[in-house]
């Protein structure tokens, strides 16, 4: 059996190597590395692939979060809501812009924003909610988006860990996450779901002229040549990043299945074992491209068995181990630590097993029997 990786981006590569390496050589010999038609093809494909109106490319998946809170003219009062449960990114790009951050708990079973928690967060003063698909399940979107309408607040979907997860609405109607609240975002982080070879990110949107407001913020707030009308970012997606995107992206429907593969494996070889519990499996409408399989340990044996699978070198990731109030840099003697118990166990409790399109059964049944090994 080969080493087991948490990621294995060198087996994915070699699989589409050919493919590849033309594309980025169709870069190199037109040498148009910065806006060049790589990218408008790609912007275009994706646009297609997720049944949107706008895409547009950016350097990575702050900035398109950042981009997007850039473009709702918001104000230094201004609230935004989202999950304590996340990557940094998320809150980071709030608290860069002045704005004032509303931490929320998580659902217990699908590490989502919990969304009767969303309701209760709401004040006259809150202006976005930014729901994350954490690990690639879509969060629970039908009801955050009652809740926007109910009171006049925008939806920002931070897709980074789901890019091609469908979610499923009552009434059957399905819609690409990301593409379902006012604007979404992705990173094109090489571990992603759909990972370039350096950063990259985008912002979807079906609204017009949010669209063009974010590609003038993109681009130095310019949108005729040195002409600035707003203060914008330097924020681009380079033609070599898109170009290995383009080719990707046609496998990224594939590359979800593997994963989905992968998951349900484990799941099986996991069922029933104590102080195990195994992902959501996602029900009908709420779709999940497992960016991460995620187990919650219980009993306090987390870090016993992260040891463990580290004496057996099996790599693991401990997604999160700090909930966002108690970063150093996101504390607000304000915020009350009790009004977080699901996320203030989930750290302690979560660990992620390898999960990548290369994955083979003999990798995961090993991994399996490890963890059993140690839990009985
Ligand atoms: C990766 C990630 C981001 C940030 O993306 P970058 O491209 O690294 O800037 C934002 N939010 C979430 C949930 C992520 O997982």
């Amino acid at each position: 059996m080969k080493s087991i990786k948490m990621v294995d981006l060198k087996g994915q590569y070699d699989g589409i190597k050919g493919e590849l390496d033309a594309s980025l050589n169709s870069v190199l010999n037109t040498t148009s590395f910065i806006n060049g038609p790589a990218v408008k093809k790609f912007q275009s494909n994706l646009q297609e692939y997720l049944n949107v109106r706008h895409v547009i490319p950016c350097a990575n998946g702050t900035d398109a979060l950042q981009l997007s809170l850039m473009s709702l003219n918001l104000s230094p009062e201004d609230e935004i809501i989202t999950t304590n449960f996340t990557f940094a990114s998320t809150a980071e790009v709030v608290l860069l812009m002045g704005l004032k951050l509303k931490l929320v708990d998580i659902n217990e079973k699908t590490f989502n924003i919990d969304s009767s928690s969303i309701e209760k967060a709401v004040t006259p003063k809150t202006k976005a909610i930014i729901p994350v698909h954490l690990f690639g399940q879509s969060a629970e979107m039908e009801e955050i988006v009652e809740i926007a309408k109910k009171y006049k607040l925008q939806i920002i979907e931070d897709n980074a860990q789901a890019l091609g997860a469908t979610y499923m609405f009552k009434d059957g109607k399905k819609k690409k996450t990301g593409t379902i609240g006012d604007i979404g975002t992705t990173s094109f982080f090489p571990s992603k779901n759909l990972g370039a070879y350096g950063d990259g990110g985008a912002i979807f949107t079906n609204n017009d002229s949010l669209a063009q407001k974010m590609r003038v913020l993109a681009n130095h707030g310019m949108d005729k040549r040195y002409y600035h009308d707003l203060v914008g970012l330097n924020s681009r997606l380079d033609s070599m990043q898109a170009a290995v995107l383009d080719v990707k992206l046609k496998y990224l429907d594939n590359y979800n299945e593997k994963r989905r593969n992968s998951a349900e494996r484990y799941s099986n070889n996991l069922k029933g074992i104590t102080n195990v519990i195994t992902p959501n499996i996602p029900s009908d409408h709420q779709g999940h491209v497992f960016h991460q399989y995620t187990l919650r340990i219980l009993d306090s044996k987390r870090d016993l068995l992260a040891e463990y699978l580290t004496k057996n070198s099996i790599p693991f990731g401990i997604y999160y181990p700090v909930p966002l109030h108690k970063q150093k840099a996101y504390y607000n003697p304000e915020v009350e630590n009790n009004l977080f118990p699901v996320t203030n166990k989930a750290v302690k409790e979560v660990i992620s097993l390898p999960m990548h399109t290369e994955l083979s059964i003999d990798q995961i049944d090993f991994i399996s029997e490890k963890i059993i090994q140690f839990l009985n």
